[in-house]
């Protein structure tokens, strides 16, 4: 451990909370820029709002949402009319504080009356979110799943998710909500922080008992019952690409912003906790996604009241284990010269395949005792350049050691690939092996690349009036409809309604998700007829167009 850093240069940070040192040049970090802003309630509600105002269909995963205290009279008119349109309709919601955790201040509540004004909720923004009444109960109690993902790279997208994951139980046999019942946190929120305090809390040291258990051991019980459960991964599986898509817009403008494009900085990978709930139908439901999922491998136990130690969890153990160790083997820099290795043999065995046939020939002429002086060179040359990292991944060399006797023997081939010994991988790919049926819906993505081209300055996340107009004016967005002044409206008051919401309301340049607001805004003035994702998606081609037309024209002006 570091804690005040390190001036060597490492293959793999490790960060304990978030991304945070800039002097890293190289390697690879465990975190990445503005993970933990991205994924806190607020601010993954507004993404999932976005994508559901785009694809509501393909979004219909995260419950309806309203963002507190700014969103309260929308959630008030909202409720009214959907009761008014349909009396019978009798809605639970949960509020829920922004940035917090482990089931911190969640209530539930039947009207939107009934939101806790006083004291904390103008200085602690929520979200509000409808109720999921309807979860599936195994052993009459309510469960959520906790499914580790690795975001191994943003650009180009890279997702893995675990196999297996943990299954959180309350407590307390569940009921629908009811004005009685609606307090009862242990009926009613699955975290296991605050259920280890139930004394109806099983410990077990098997996977499928007890208040935690491995969710492989309930996709078998479901299985067992009849249930489809290859439908259930593959709408898993879904859910999390689209979150994932849903977020990358926000976090590719923290990462050019901290890791600048052309300057030297590592890259980054992180390992992500989905929380996900099953409606009694099988269908899953999102609830949040976690920047930094507990690894703790053991749990706590109340010895006698109030007297608690740490003893070892198995279930923790079997999947938490395996999600390290198998990000671990994924983003191993030797994995990574190994195949850089790969493409020397080849480039080898192509070009100076003469040279080295003729290096060999003469060895052997020397009874292979010791390897050609010329052979040897050529292998300190690949040693240095950290291309291979013994003498048998140079081709031909293996051969020549064998013959030069026992002393010089390559070592077995667990040694030679460490892999052969570990268990096969629990990480699944998932993109880009689905990529294609996802990509009509990386819109917001294209829109946040032409937000980044018009920021400017490096090391920045907000974007100027003057890259603002830049951007209308390169796209070829302003017409006699449409005047400049106009554009300085639609900046200044996007831009100002935007900051109000924040917390920096000094601040009087325009954020990603303002820029989006604004483009939408356009796209519905220029293509009226269409619905909002073809309006979107026509916008976005009508810009690329006309940046790639101007590229062009520059580059030829370069050449004159
Ligand atoms: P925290 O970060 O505080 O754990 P969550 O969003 O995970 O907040 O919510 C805590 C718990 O509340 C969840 O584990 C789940 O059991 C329950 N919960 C959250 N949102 C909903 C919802 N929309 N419908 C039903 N239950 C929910």
């Amino acid at each position: 451990q570091f804690p005040f850093g390190r001036r060597l240069p490492c293959d793999i940070y490790w960060h304990g909370v978030s991304f945070h040192d800039n002097n890293i040049f190289s390697g690879q970090v465990n975190k990445f820029p503005g993970m933990m802003e991205t994924v806190r309630k607020i601010t993954l509600s507004r993404a999932m709002r976005t994508m559901q105002d785009l694809f509501p269909l393909e979004y219909n995963f995260y419950p309806r949402s309203w963002i507190l205290p700014e969103e309260l009279p929308l959630f008030v008119a909202e409720v009214r009319m959907m009761k008014d349109s349909n009396p019978s309709w009798k809605p639970t919601f949960i509020v829920k504080p922004d940035g917090g955790c482990q089931g911190d201040g969640i209530y539930l509540i039947k009207d939107p009356s009934d939101i806790r004004l006083t004291g904390s909720i103008q200085s602690r923004p929520a979200v509000v979110q409808e109720y999921i009444c309807k979860p599936l109960l195994v052993d009459k109690l309510k469960f959520d799943i906790r499914l580790y993902v690795l975001l191994k790279s943003l650009e180009p997208l890279e997702i893995y998710i675990a196999k297996d994951g943990l299954s959180r139980f309350c407590t307390e046999p569940y009921q629908e909500p009811t004005l009685k019942n609606l307090h009862q946190v242990f009926m009613h929120l699955t975290n296991y922080s605050l259920n280890i305090h139930s004394g109806n809390f099983i410990h077990s040291d098997s996977v499928n008992t007890g208040s935690k258990r491995t969710f492989s051991s309930i996709l078998c019980r479901l299985s067992s019952r009849g249930a489809d459960v290859k439908k259930l991964w593959s709408d898993i599986i879904s859910l999390v690409i689209k979150t994932i898509i849903a977020l990358t817009p926000e976090l590719k403008v923290y990462y050019q912003s901290d890791i600048p494009a052309g300057k030297p900085g590592p890259t980054c990978f992180q390992i992500l906790g989905f929380d996900i709930l099953l409606m009694k139908n099988l269908k899953p439901m999102l609830l949040e996604v976690n920047a930094n999922p507990s690894m703790r491998i053991e749990h706590e136990q109340e010895l006698s009241p109030g007297v608690f130690e740490n003893v070892p969890s198995p279930v923790d153990e079997e999947v938490k284990v395996a999600v390290i160790r198998d990000t671990l083997r994924l983003v191993d820099p030797q994995k990574k010269k190994r195949k850089d290795t790969q493409f020397i043999y080849l480039y080898f065995y192509l070009s100076p395949l003469f040279l080295f046939k003729t290096v060999m020939r003469g060895m052997k002429d020397k009874q292979h005792k010791h390897l050609s002086l010329k052979l040897s060179l050529k292998l300190k040359f690949y040693l240095k350049l950290g291309l291979c990292h013994s003498l048998e991944q140079v081709p031909g060399a293996r051969e020549g050691l064998l013959d030069a006797g026992p002393a010089a023997r390559p070592e077995p081939d667990a040694r030679r690939n460490p892999e052969a010994a570990l268990p096969s991988l629990c990480l699944k790919q998932v993109f880009p092996k689905y990529a294609k049926q996802f990509s009509y819906l990386r819109l917001v993505d294209r829109v946040a690349a032409l937000f980044i081209r018009f920021l400017g300055v490096k090391g920045t996340t907000k974007l100027g009036p003057t890259g603002f107009r830049t951007f209308i004016r390169n796209c070829k967005l302003s017409n006699s409809n449409f005047s400049m002044a106009a554009v300085d409206i639609l900046y200044i008051d996007i831009t100002r309604r935007w900051n109000n919401m924040g917390i920096d309301h000094k601040e009087s340049r325009m954020c990603l998700q303002a820029f989006v607001e604004a483009f939408f805004c356009l796209a519905q003035k220029k293509y009226k007829s269409l619905p909002l994702h073809e309006q979107v998606a026509s916008l976005i081609e009508f810009c690329e167009c006309h940046l790639a037309a101007l590229h062009g024209k520059r580059l030829v002006w370069g050449c004159g």
